[in-house]
């Protein structure tokens, strides 16, 4: 912040006597001497620096957005969470804390279903380690979107729309995630899904698969 008297050159340096500015000078120093510096977390701009401060103890990582609480509270009150829980203690999974409010329950040994790793509302059921999992973000970010999935579908019907939207795929692709729009939205790449849908250039312009 700049000073007053820099800012203002003309009444500092020429005009300083009149009692006018006498005035108003004794104003800007009683103004001055009750000037307090906003706290951070009124003063930065997001308020994220605020809440790190304030949440002394608690690491960046157990910081959830507002999005992310909703999510969480949301797929706890629809019961996905607890089933994913269940079925996770059910298949021997071990559980461990996740980011962004996710669980994650590694080393999932059950054949059915038959994919390296699915959500349960915010649960993420994979196959693989966790480390495995976390250092794939991509990934990670795949399953987390089915989690918003789960909460927007308010839980449990998630299942059969899915299924059905999977069904639909199949039909139109011959496999259940390229025209899968809740497999699309998590993203087909990240999910290791081939898009099948995007016409690949064929030699001698004889045209792609296109469906
Ligand atoms: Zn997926």
């Amino acid at each position: 912040m700049r000073g007053f008297p820099a800012a203002h050159p003309s009444l500092a340096g020429h005009v300083v006597d009149s009692p006018k500015v006498k005035a108003l000078d004794d104003q800007v120093r009683a103004h001055r001497s009750n000037w307090r510096p906003l706290s951070s977390s009124l003063s930065e701009g997001s308020g994220y620096h605020g809440l790190m401060t304030q949440g002394q103890g608690l690491s960046a990582a157990q910081l959830l957005t507002p999005g992310q609480r909703v999510r969480q509270l949301a797929n706890l009150v629809n019961g996905t969470t607890l089933l994913g829980l269940a079925v996770a203690a059910a298949a021997g999974a071990a559980v461990s804390k996740g980011p962004r409010g996710l669980v994650i329950a590694s080393g999932y040994r059950w054949r059915i279903p038959y994919a390296g790793a699915f959500t349960l509302g915010n649960v993420v059921i994979c196959r693989i380690r966790t480390e495995e999992l976390t250092s794939n973000p991509a990934l990670l970010r795949h399953e987390e979107k089915h989690c918003s999935q789960y909460a927007y579908c308010l839980g449990l019907p998630f299942l059969p729309l899915y299924f059905l939207a999977a069904g639909w795929s199949q039909l139109r692709t011959g496999n259940p995630a390229s025209a899968n729009f809740f497999e699309r939205q998590a993203g087909l790449a990240a999910g290791g899904y081939v898009d099948i849908r995007t016409p690949k250039p064929a030699p001698h312009g004889a045209g792609g698969i296109e469906v």
